[in-house]
Order: structure tokens, then sequence, then C-alpha cells
């Protein structure tokens, strides 16, 4: 037995346990840069109980200002309500641009995150957005782990942000806002390809009929766009279901998991839901593999020598790029 088993178990069983503390403390140390913390994570990892079905991981992306948390948390009570399970989960690439973080200050799903079946947890991770994502894989793994039915992960829409996310949940929601352009600029980034649901949000009030006007802005662009839709799992034939919400006074909430609900289960029973988890495996360990190199490359003492001349030189047009690649990789081979 090693010095860490004991601090083993402790998580295993507080994971077990549901146990918010331990939950809160497991999901701090796979998030962990520290080279200890990452040994006894990859070991927690390694043990983790298999939960007795799989949860669902849903993956809820938009710009910010579109209503996720709202969304989420107005989603989160209604499945506890129906009874279930939900743990909540976030990316937060933002803390990698501006040094804070959009979704760690607020005081978030306040009523959701006391529900005795619900864990609410804003995600401080920084590091690359590749790392990132790594490291939601296992706290979503950690969450399934504890037996929670729905995972929900949410993710700030920026940059790249939510095609990784796509990657790592089985269906990804995109929320959008009618009017300001979000529809233009969601096709435009390729965004409504990725997903596997749009709802327009905020339709209440004043803005019912903007919200419907939108929905049919945007179904008439789907039509358009052969090829795609369905998300990731989705035939040729797929359509993207375009539909809007209130996050804030509950509708439609109710028939966006209809559709989320139908749409698994039609995924599980065939076998489609395996298929796309272990392709996801797959692009981990690449991912994985990725980041270890990248790091081994920037780490390199021979290389981090050899580094400001080449980087100076590419700037200057004085070497082409692919030479300086090659360089560096050759660098790195030796
Ligand atoms: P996030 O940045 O995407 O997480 O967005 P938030 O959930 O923080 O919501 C941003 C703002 O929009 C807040 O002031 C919310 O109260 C408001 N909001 C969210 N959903 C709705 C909705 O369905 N209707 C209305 N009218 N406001 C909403």
């Amino acid at each position: 037995m090693t010095a860490a088993t004991p601090r083993l178990e402790e998580y295993l069983e507080g994971i077990r346990a549901r146990d918010r503390a331990v939950l809160g403390r497991a999901l701090t140390l796979v998030e962990s840069t520290h080279p200890q913390d990452r040994e006894l994570a990859q070991e927690l990892l390694a043990h983790l109980p298999s939960p007795d079905r799989t949860a669902y991981r849903i993956g809820v992306t938009g710009v910010p200002g579109a209503g996720k948390s709202t969304f989420i948390d107005s989603l989160g009570n209604y499945l506890v309500g129906e009874g279930r399970s939900v743990a909540v989960l976030a990316v937060d690439p933002s803390s990698l641009l501006s040094g804070g973080s959009i979704l760690g200050d607020k005081t978030r799903m306040r009523a959701l995150a006391n529900h005795p079946n619900a864990f609410v947890r804003p995600s401080p991770s920084k590091g690359s957005l590749g790392g990132i994502a790594d490291r939601t894989r296992e706290t979503i793994l950690i969450m399934e782990a504890a037996g929670y039915d729905v995972v929900l992960v949410e993710t700030v829409g920026v940059g790249q942000s939510e095609a990784r996310a796509g990657e790592l949940v089985d269906f990804l929601l995109l929320l959008m806002l009618a009017g300001a352009g979000d529809e233009l600029q969601g096709i435009k980034r390729g965004l409504v390809e990725v997903a596997d649901l749009i709802a327009i949000n905020k339709a209440d009030g004043d803005n019912v009929s903007r919200a419907l006007e939108a929905q049919k802005t945007l179904e008439a662009a789907l039509r358009l766009m052969k090829g795609t839709g369905g998300g990731r799992a989705g035939g040729p034939d797929a359509r993207v279901p375009v539909v809007t919400c209130s996050s804030t006074e509950g509708t439609g909430i109710k028939e966006i998991w209809a559709l989320v609900d139908e749409r698994l289960t039609q995924l599980t029973e065939s076998g489609e839901l395996e298929r796309l988890r272990s392709d996801q495996l797959l692009q981990w360990m690449w991912s994985l593999v990725q980041s270890s190199l990248l790091e081994h490359v920037r780490t390199d003492p021979g290389i981090k020598q050899i580094l400001p001349e080449i980087e100076r030189n590419v700037r200057s047009g004085s070497l082409a790029p692919g030479t300086a690649a090659q360089a560096i990789i050759d660098r790195a081979m030796d």
C-alpha cells in the first residue's frame, strides 16, 4: 500500500456517498497542475466506481449574456423536480483571456445549488483550452461515478471553446438571443453545425415575436445548409431543432428536455452513444498526446536555447515557418 492510499480511499468513499465536500475536493484535485496532485488524480480516476448507469452529458453553450446560468438553473430545477439528480460543471475559457472569470465570481444558481440532488460547481480551471477540456472530462467522470443522472457542462461561447465542448458531451445545446446578429454569428462561426439543439432564449414579454422571427430565420438558414444539422451524431437528413424558451419564466424548458431525452434515448438504443463516446476517448488520448508533446517542446532546454533566434527569423521573413517548425521538431526528437 502506498502512503497515498488512505487519501484515495477517502476520496472514493466520499464520491460513492455523494458527499459534496469530498466531491468539491476531488474536483480541485483533478484540476490541480501540481505533479503530486496529478499523480493522485490519475490514481483516483483509475479507481472510480462504475456508475449503475451512465449519466447524460449535456453541454450548454452561448455567448456571455445569452442566459446560460439562468437556463441551467431553470432546467436543473425542473430535473430535480422530476426526481433526477443533476451536476453542473463549467468550462470557463474567459479566465485565460482576461485573468478573471466570467463564471466564478457570480453567486450562481443558488436554489439549484442548495437542492440535495444537485451539485453546482463553477470551474476555476486555468491553463490552455486543451488542458481545460481534459480536466473537464475528468470532472465529468467524477460526477458520473457519484451517480448523478445528468451532468450539465456550461461553456462560455468564445473562440473555439464550443466546438471543444462538443467533444466532451453527448449532446450540445446552443443558447442564442434574438436580434443582435447572434444568429448570423452562430452560422458564420459554424456553431450551428456542432449544436444538437438550438434554443432562442429570452422569449418573453416584448421579445416573444422577435424570438419567433429568429427561430424562423435560423430554421430557414439551416434548411439551406445541406448536409449539416442533427449535431455530431445526426444523419445527412437530420435537422437541428430550433426552439424558443424563457429561462426566467421557465417556458419551453420542459419541451427542450423532452427533445434532449428523446434524442439521447434514441442514441443509447441504437448504440450510437457508445460509438460517440468511444470516439471521444480516442480524441481524449490524442489531445493528451498533443498537450504532452507541446509541453515537452516548450520546456526542452535545447529548444529554449534556439527558439529566440528561430522566432526572430520567422518574424522577419528570413526563415520559412515550415523550415523553422522542422528545426524545432528535429531538436525535440534528438
Ligand atoms: P450567461 O452569461 O449566458 O450565463 O447569462 P446569465 O444567465 O447570467 O443571464 C444574463 C442576463 O439575462 C441576466 O440578467 C438574466 O437575468 C437575463 N436572462 C437570462 N435568461 C433570461 C430570459 O429567459 N428572459 C429574460 N428576460 N432575461 C433572461
